[in-house]
């Protein structure tokens, strides 16, 4: 497996660098992920694939993944658009639905559909058995943790049980939407379910201490955070919360938090 690697030209505050899409294939190219339908991007994917685009896969409806649709759809009128239904966020685009299992066919061999919600619901990872590659797009960051946007789908339970689930394919490489490939995916993986778990236990301890609401106690865990950074650290915080009252660790009344 030998994707090239097209950058969608759309550095920012969220993306960082930009994202990477990834082109597998000469005869009936897959493009995965659209990114925003900067004309550069659209340009490299033109050069990488001179015999048309075929197919283009969205690994979840965040805009830096999915705002690029349109325009790809308007140079390549005929490519197959493919996403996971649920939830659709734009009913106007004709999308073929996938489902998790699904067996999606490219030039270099077949990409098992993965239903690895958490970071966003409808987020889908791609797997490729015989190279032992992961597409993994927002699952997986080097160097950095994942957002959970508590309060727009997002679900750190959900998104634990799928990196189990991604460990237990024990992959060999992942490539990432955002930030160099992931030579070592079993680690970050195994670094990220520990220090989710040291998280959880300072949201714990700070319930403990009587603080309730999502502010207090991400400023509790985060002191000095950056002005900027401070609503992600409060989808965090809320993502854990969510999380315990799940399982009955912790219990909500309007916005405030306790131990039961
Ligand atoms: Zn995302």
């Amino acid at each position: 497996m030998k994707p090239v690697f097209l950058h969608a030209g759309n550095p920012g505050p969220i993306t960082g660098d930009g994202n990477w899409t990834y082109l597998i294939g000469n005869e009936r190219p897959l493009l995965i992920d659209a990114g925003v339908g900067n004309q550069a991007h659209l340009d490299s994917i033109a050069a990488a694939a001179p015999n048309g685009l075929a197919h283009v896969l969205v690994t979840h409806a965040h805009a830096d993944h999915m705002a690029g649709v349109p325009a790809i759809q308007e140079r390549w009128p005929a490519v197959k658009l493919s996403k996971l239904l649920w939830p659709e966020r734009d009913p106007s685009l004709a999308w073929y639905g996938l489902e998790d299992g699904a067996i999606v066919t490219t030039d270099e061999g077949d990409l098992t559909v993965l239903h690895t919600p958490g970071h966003a619901p409808d987020h889908v990872s791609l797997w490729h058995a015989e190279s032992r590659t992961l597409f993994v797009g927002d699952m997986l960051v080097q160097g950095n943790t994942v957002v959970i946007l508590a309060s727009h789908g997002g679900s750190l339970a959900a998104y634990l049980q799928s990196l189990d689930r991604m460990l237990r394919l024990n992959p060999a490489r992942a490539l990432p939407a955002h930030g160099p490939v992931i030579e070592d995916p079993v680690a970050l993986i195994h670094r990220y379910i520990a220090h989710r778990a040291q998280r959880e236990a300072q949201v714990l301890a700070a319930l403990a201490t009587g603080l309730s609401t999502v502010e207090a106690v991400a400023s509790s865990m985060y002191p000095g955070l950056a002005m900027e950074l401070i609503p992600m650290a409060r989808e965090s915080v809320l993502a854990h919360l969510q999380k315990l009252e799940e399982e009955r660790r912790a219990v909500r009344d309007a916005d405030r938090w306790s131990k039961p």
